[in-house]
Protein backbone atom coordinates (compact mmCIF):
# COMPACT_ATOMS: atom_id res chain seq x y z
CA UNK A 1 0.00 0.00 0.00
CA UNK A 2 1.61 3.57 -0.80
CA UNK A 3 0.18 6.13 1.33
CA UNK A 4 0.77 9.72 1.37
CA UNK A 5 -0.01 11.50 4.79
CA UNK A 6 -1.09 14.90 4.73
CA UNK A 7 -2.29 18.03 6.91
CA UNK A 8 -0.74 20.88 8.31
CA UNK A 9 2.30 21.11 10.63
CA UNK A 10 1.28 19.47 14.03
CA UNK A 11 -1.37 17.54 12.73
CA UNK A 12 -0.17 14.40 14.13
CA UNK A 13 1.51 13.10 10.68
CA UNK A 14 4.47 11.68 12.18
CA UNK A 15 3.01 9.89 14.84
CA UNK A 16 0.67 8.15 12.82
CA UNK A 17 2.62 7.14 10.22
CA UNK A 18 4.65 5.86 12.29
CA UNK A 19 1.92 3.76 13.83
CA UNK A 20 0.66 2.75 10.78
CA UNK A 21 4.28 1.84 9.02
CA UNK A 22 4.46 -0.67 12.15
CA UNK A 23 0.71 -1.59 11.18
CA UNK A 24 1.38 -2.78 7.37
CA UNK A 25 4.59 -2.89 7.81
CA UNK A 26 5.90 -0.67 5.44
CA UNK A 27 8.52 2.20 6.04
CA UNK A 28 7.78 5.70 6.78
CA UNK A 29 9.59 8.15 4.75
CA UNK A 30 10.06 11.79 6.39
CA UNK A 31 11.46 14.15 4.59
CA UNK A 32 11.83 16.53 7.33
CA UNK A 33 13.41 13.44 9.49
CA UNK A 34 16.00 13.08 6.12
CA UNK A 35 16.04 16.77 6.23
CA UNK A 36 17.46 16.50 10.01
CA UNK A 37 19.64 14.06 9.37
CA UNK A 38 21.45 15.62 6.77
CA UNK A 39 21.53 19.21 8.79
CA UNK A 40 22.68 16.72 11.79
CA UNK A 41 25.54 15.36 9.49
CA UNK A 42 26.68 18.38 8.25
CA UNK A 43 25.85 16.83 4.51
CA UNK A 44 25.91 19.22 1.19
CA UNK A 45 22.04 19.31 1.45
CA UNK A 46 22.14 19.60 5.47
CA UNK A 47 24.13 23.09 4.69
CA UNK A 48 22.00 23.96 1.79
CA UNK A 49 18.53 23.28 4.03
CA UNK A 50 19.67 25.03 7.20
CA UNK A 51 18.49 28.30 7.64
CA UNK A 52 15.66 27.52 5.23
CA UNK A 53 14.43 24.82 7.94
CA UNK A 54 14.85 26.98 10.92
CA UNK A 55 13.16 30.29 9.24
CA UNK A 56 10.08 27.62 8.59
CA UNK A 57 10.34 28.36 4.84
CA UNK A 58 10.45 24.99 2.23
CA UNK A 59 13.26 23.46 1.34
CA UNK A 60 13.81 23.44 -2.71
CA UNK A 61 12.09 20.95 -4.81
CA UNK A 62 15.03 19.58 -6.49
CA UNK A 63 16.51 18.47 -3.22
CA UNK A 64 13.51 17.09 -1.63
CA UNK A 65 13.20 15.13 -4.64
CA UNK A 66 15.92 13.99 -4.76
CA UNK A 67 16.08 12.43 -1.42
CA UNK A 68 12.13 10.72 -1.97
CA UNK A 69 13.82 9.56 -5.59
CA UNK A 70 16.74 7.61 -4.19
CA UNK A 71 15.10 6.58 -0.77
CA UNK A 72 11.61 5.05 -2.79
CA UNK A 73 14.48 2.98 -4.89
CA UNK A 74 15.48 1.12 -1.76
CA UNK A 75 14.64 -2.42 -1.26
CA UNK A 76 12.06 -1.77 1.78
CA UNK A 77 10.14 0.15 -0.15
CA UNK A 78 8.75 -2.95 -2.53
CA UNK A 79 5.87 -4.08 -0.73
CA UNK A 80 4.64 0.23 -0.15
CA UNK A 81 5.67 2.99 1.72
CA UNK A 82 4.35 5.91 4.07
CA UNK A 83 5.60 9.78 2.62
CA UNK A 84 5.49 12.32 5.71
CA UNK A 85 5.57 15.88 4.33
CA UNK A 86 6.03 15.31 1.27
CA UNK A 87 4.78 16.32 -1.19
CA UNK A 88 4.39 20.06 -0.27
CA UNK A 89 4.09 21.77 -3.09
CA UNK A 90 1.75 20.89 -6.64
CA UNK A 91 4.70 20.94 -8.28
CA UNK A 92 6.29 18.54 -5.53
CA UNK A 93 3.37 16.44 -5.94
CA UNK A 94 3.54 16.61 -10.12
CA UNK A 95 6.87 15.09 -9.53
CA UNK A 96 6.43 12.45 -7.49
CA UNK A 97 3.36 11.02 -9.72
CA UNK A 98 6.07 11.13 -12.57
CA UNK A 99 8.23 9.26 -10.41
CA UNK A 100 6.26 6.87 -9.43
CA UNK A 101 5.10 6.54 -13.09
CA UNK A 102 8.45 5.67 -14.09
CA UNK A 103 8.64 2.99 -11.60
CA UNK A 104 5.06 0.97 -12.10
CA UNK A 105 3.61 2.59 -9.00
CA UNK A 106 0.40 4.69 -7.80
CA UNK A 107 -0.11 6.12 -4.99
CA UNK A 108 -4.02 4.44 -3.01
CA UNK A 109 -4.41 6.73 -0.62
CA UNK A 110 -3.83 10.47 1.11
CA UNK A 111 -4.65 10.56 4.14
CA UNK A 112 -5.51 14.38 5.03
CA UNK A 113 -5.25 14.59 8.72
CA UNK A 114 -7.96 17.53 9.61
CA UNK A 115 -6.99 19.77 12.86
CA UNK A 116 -8.56 23.23 13.70
CA UNK A 117 -5.27 25.93 14.14
CA UNK A 118 -5.50 26.82 17.20
CA UNK A 119 -5.03 23.46 18.68
CA UNK A 120 -2.03 22.93 16.11
CA UNK A 121 -0.50 25.79 18.16
CA UNK A 122 -1.14 23.93 21.46
CA UNK A 123 -0.02 21.00 19.77
CA UNK A 124 3.18 22.00 18.55
CA UNK A 125 4.66 24.10 21.18
CA UNK A 126 4.34 21.10 23.65
CA UNK A 127 6.34 18.62 21.44
CA UNK A 128 9.23 17.00 22.77
CA UNK A 129 11.50 14.96 20.62
CA UNK A 130 14.08 12.65 22.54
CA UNK A 131 17.57 14.09 21.22
CA UNK A 132 18.95 9.63 21.13
CA UNK A 133 16.42 7.53 19.33
CA UNK A 134 14.21 10.41 17.86
CA UNK A 135 10.87 8.97 19.69
CA UNK A 136 8.11 11.63 19.77
CA UNK A 137 6.48 12.63 23.06
CA UNK A 138 4.43 15.72 24.21
CA UNK A 139 4.19 17.52 27.30
CA UNK A 140 0.07 16.88 27.62
CA UNK A 141 -0.91 14.39 25.33
CA UNK A 142 1.84 12.16 25.48
CA UNK A 143 3.87 12.38 28.40
CA UNK A 144 7.34 10.71 29.06
CA UNK A 145 7.23 9.25 32.74
CA UNK A 146 9.60 11.70 34.18
CA UNK A 147 9.98 14.68 32.53
CA UNK A 148 12.06 15.73 30.22
CA UNK A 149 13.96 12.14 29.57
CA UNK A 150 12.66 9.75 27.01
CA UNK A 151 11.05 6.87 28.48
CA UNK A 152 12.65 4.15 25.49
CA UNK A 153 16.40 4.66 25.82
CA UNK A 154 16.49 7.71 28.83
CA UNK A 155 18.20 10.49 26.91
CA UNK A 156 17.15 13.84 27.02
CA UNK A 157 14.12 15.17 25.33
CA UNK A 158 14.35 18.30 22.95
CA UNK A 159 12.29 20.85 21.72
CA UNK A 160 12.57 21.47 17.70
CA UNK A 161 14.36 24.47 16.99
CA UNK A 162 11.05 25.39 14.06
CA UNK A 163 8.67 24.59 17.27
CA UNK A 164 9.33 27.99 18.54
CA UNK A 165 6.59 30.40 18.72
CA UNK A 166 7.62 32.75 15.66
CA UNK A 167 8.28 29.92 13.18
CA UNK A 168 5.78 28.13 13.81
CA UNK A 169 3.40 30.97 12.53
CA UNK A 170 5.82 31.15 9.18
CA UNK A 171 5.37 27.27 9.19
CA UNK A 172 1.23 27.24 9.38
CA UNK A 173 1.20 30.42 6.57
CA UNK A 174 3.75 28.36 4.53
CA UNK A 175 1.22 25.15 4.49
CA UNK A 176 -1.93 27.62 3.96
CA UNK A 177 -0.29 28.91 0.81
CA UNK A 178 2.03 26.54 -1.05
CA UNK A 179 0.84 23.34 0.41
CA UNK A 180 -2.98 22.80 1.28
CA UNK A 181 -3.95 23.67 -2.21
CA UNK A 182 -3.38 20.03 -2.81
CA UNK A 183 -6.20 19.17 -1.18
CA UNK A 184 -7.99 19.73 -4.11
CA UNK A 185 -5.17 18.24 -6.14
CA UNK A 186 -5.68 14.85 -4.55
CA UNK A 187 -9.72 15.39 -4.32
CA UNK A 188 -9.50 15.58 -8.13
CA UNK A 189 -7.55 12.17 -8.44
CA UNK A 190 -9.90 10.65 -5.97
CA UNK A 191 -7.22 10.04 -3.92
CA UNK A 192 -8.24 11.91 -0.93
CA UNK A 193 -9.43 10.55 2.37
CA UNK A 194 -10.16 13.03 5.03
CA UNK A 195 -9.38 11.86 8.93
CA UNK A 196 -10.16 14.13 11.58
CA UNK A 197 -6.61 14.73 13.27
CA UNK A 198 -8.74 15.86 17.15
CA UNK A 199 -9.69 13.18 19.15
CA UNK A 200 -6.98 10.98 21.16
CA UNK A 201 -4.33 9.45 19.38
CA UNK A 202 -5.84 6.53 19.59
CA UNK A 203 -9.25 7.09 18.33
CA UNK A 204 -7.43 8.47 15.54
CA UNK A 205 -4.94 5.47 14.36
CA UNK A 206 -8.78 3.60 14.72
CA UNK A 207 -10.10 6.40 12.04
CA UNK A 208 -7.21 5.89 10.18
CA UNK A 209 -6.72 2.01 9.45
CA UNK A 210 -10.80 1.80 8.77
CA UNK A 211 -10.24 4.26 6.01
CA UNK A 212 -7.32 2.42 5.07
CA UNK A 213 -9.18 -1.10 5.19
CA UNK A 214 -12.37 0.33 3.13
CA UNK A 215 -10.43 0.29 0.19
CA UNK A 216 -10.30 3.34 -2.54
CA UNK A 217 -13.44 4.83 -2.18
CA UNK A 218 -13.94 8.67 -2.39
CA UNK A 219 -13.91 9.32 1.19
CA UNK A 220 -13.44 13.07 0.72
P1 LIG B 1 8.52 18.48 9.00
O1 LIG B 1 9.31 17.65 9.97
O2 LIG B 1 7.80 17.65 7.98
O3 LIG B 1 7.62 19.47 9.69
O4 LIG B 1 9.59 19.34 8.16
C1 LIG B 1 10.47 20.24 8.80
C2 LIG B 1 11.02 21.22 7.79
O5 LIG B 1 11.74 20.50 6.76
C3 LIG B 1 9.96 22.01 7.03
O6 LIG B 1 9.54 23.16 7.75
C4 LIG B 1 10.73 22.37 5.76
O7 LIG B 1 11.66 23.41 6.00
C5 LIG B 1 11.54 21.10 5.49
N1 LIG B 1 10.78 20.15 4.65
C6 LIG B 1 10.31 18.92 5.01
N2 LIG B 1 9.67 18.32 4.00
C7 LIG B 1 9.74 19.20 2.96
C8 LIG B 1 9.23 19.18 1.63
N3 LIG B 1 8.51 18.14 1.16
N4 LIG B 1 9.49 20.26 0.83
C9 LIG B 1 10.20 21.30 1.29
N5 LIG B 1 10.68 21.40 2.54
C10 LIG B 1 10.46 20.36 3.37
Amino acid sequence: MNIVFFGPPGAGKGTQAHFIADTYGIPQISTGDMLRSAVVSGSEIGLQAKSIMDSGGLVSDEIVLELVRQRLLDSDCKNGFILDGFPRTVAQADSLILLLKGIKKDIDHVISLDVADEELIKRISGRRTCSACGRGFHVLYDPPVTADVCNICGSALVQRGDDSESVVINRLSVYNQQTSPLKAYFKNKNLLRHVSGEGSIESIRTSIINVLNMGSIDHS
